[in-house]
């Protein structure tokens, strides 16, 4: 969405979002930016204001909150707003900056299974709309004069660094189960570091996930993952993690008895995560790629630890985990590979790399490759010779790529066509297509159409 940039001391909202509180107000109601879009404009201020670098992303959505009832901001907006959550009060407005969402102040009843207020009160107080929300650092509003109303000390929070629930974080956990992984979540992402009691409250109440839909887990366990202190959190709360991925806490603490290693298996885990960029599969992939490892474990006769087959046994665990929390499965087939080929050796050789190549194709070879170097990155630091091997192998890739190299069967100088005029049929076309690209892979026939017909003929 485009806006203007969040300069220190002039907040500002963007120009369709402002239109629309601007609309809002002239009809009489009240209109407030609230919730991530106030606490990410805040925050960007603050770290411009203390030279952060790289400077904070921008809200993702903008959210408005108003007094006027959800009939009434149908009625102000026309055919610009759609009532796409009429129940819970929003209304969906178009403006020059993309769809915004407009709420209705709005007090939530009693819960029911942990996630659902069993009924939804509107309000004509805004004190009252923000009472309902999660953390104090979501539970702050702006307005188009720049007024700030913030009733639980959001903004003193933000700056100091602190996760803290609006309210009793006990009673609120238990109401939603959710806020639990969310404020696990702005943690890993914002950097805010849990005021004690809310930390404290998030492990007492974690066995309440259980309550929680496995999609809305996986949604914020993603975001999580790929925050910046994703390693902090994940090392605070392994006990949160076991309670969807119980597979995970024989990892907390598993001493590898090995030269290679400096660090028990999760925590090798979580420094080898915090050394990939965050991509979701990558991140997923790092956190898992030795989560078979203590079964594997054996102990030889020197006392050394082995943990032989440990990737296939990553693979199956890392697999059922991935299911479990319902991940797409082009998601979860991605990370299992990138498992599966961890510990994998990839020769530095035009063959060895272009092999991969064939099998991965260049997008996950290349998060491979980083899979790689982070995990090594996570070992003794003996062991950073490897950090050679890997960019080596990555010089390659580039050359075999900038060089058009033969990877796919798309590539191949011939074609399925060719082969049937040959006389091949079925199944047979596509095994010599396959045998016709393993040898142009593997440097044993050029990718030319008749040095590769001639082959087929005489074979
Ligand atoms: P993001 O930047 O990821 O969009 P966000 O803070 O905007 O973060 P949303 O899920 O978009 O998060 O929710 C918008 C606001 O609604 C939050 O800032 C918070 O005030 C409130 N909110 C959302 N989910 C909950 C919840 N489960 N319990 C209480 N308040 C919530
Ligand atoms: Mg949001």
């Amino acid at each position: 969405m485009q806006q203007k940039k969040a300069v220190s001391g002039m907040l500002s909202i963007p120009e369709g979002v402002r239109a629309l509180l601007e609309t809002l107000e002239a009809a009489g109601y009240e209109a407030w930016c609230v919730g991530g879009c106030v606490r990410d404009m805040l925050l960007a201020d603050l770290r411009m204001l203390n030279g952060a670098q790289p400077p904070v992303r921008e809200p993702e959505d903008w959210d408005v909150t108003t007094s006027a009832l959800p009939e009434e901001t149908l009625a102000v907006f026309g055919d610009r707003a759609l009532p796409t959550g009429l129940k819970h009060g929003t209304v969906t407005v178009r403006t020059a900056d993309g769809p915004a969402e407009v709420t209705t102040y709005r007090l939530d009843g009693a819960y029911r299974d942990r996630r659902h207020p069993e009924s939804v009160t509107f309000t004509r107080s805004l004190e009252e709309d923000l009472a309902r929300r999660d953390f104090t650092v979501n539970a702050m509003a702006l307005n188009l004069r720049g007024e700030l109303r913030d009733p639980f000390g959001g903004r003193r929070d933000l700056e100091n660094g602190d996760l803290r629930c609006v309210g009793a974080p006990d009673r609120r956990f238990q109401e939603d189960a959710l806020r639990i992984l969310r404020g696990m979540r702005f943690s890993a992402a914002l950097g805010l570091d849990e005021e004690d009691e809310t930390g404290r409250a998030i492990d007492r109440n974690r066995e309440l996930l259980r309550e929680i839909a496995p999609e809305r887990i996986q949604a914020e366990l993603t975001k999580l993952l790929c925050g910046r202190y994703a390693k902090e959190v994940l090392d605070n709360h392994p006990g949160v993690v076991g309670v969807f991925w119980p597979e995970a806490l024989p990892m907390v603490g598993f001493d590898q008895r090995n030269i290679h290693h400096c660090y028990d298996v999760w925590n090798h885990s979580t420094v080898a995560l915090a050394n990939t960029p965050p991509i979701p599969e990558l991140r997923c992939a790092a956190l898992l790629h030795d989560i078979g490892k203590p079964a594997a474990f054996t102990l030889d006769e020197d006392g050394v630890g082995h943990f032989y087959g440990h990737a296939a046994a990553s693979v199956e665990l890392a697999d059922g985990m991935l299911r479990r929390l319902k991940f797409p499965n082009d998601f979860r087939e991605r990370v299992v590979r990138l498992v599966a080929w961890h510990d994998r050796d990839i020769p530095r050789t035009d063959r060895g790399v272009g092999r991969a190549l064939r099998r991965l194709g260049e997008e996950e070879l290349r998060l491979l490759l980083a899979l790689k170097r982070a995990d090594n990155l996570a070992q003794a630091s003996a062991y950073r010779g490897r950090q050679a091997e890997i960019a080596l192998a990555e010089e390659i890739l580039d050359r075999l790529l900038a060089e058009n190299a033969c990877f796919s069967l798309k590539q191949l100088a011939v074609n399925g066509n060719d082969l049937t005029a040959l006389g091949l049929r079925g199944p047979a076309v596509g095994r010599a297509l396959e045998t016709l690209l393993s040898k142009v892979v593997d440097g044993e026939l050029p990718n030319q159409r008749a040095a590769l017909l001639k082959f087929v003929t005489e074979s």
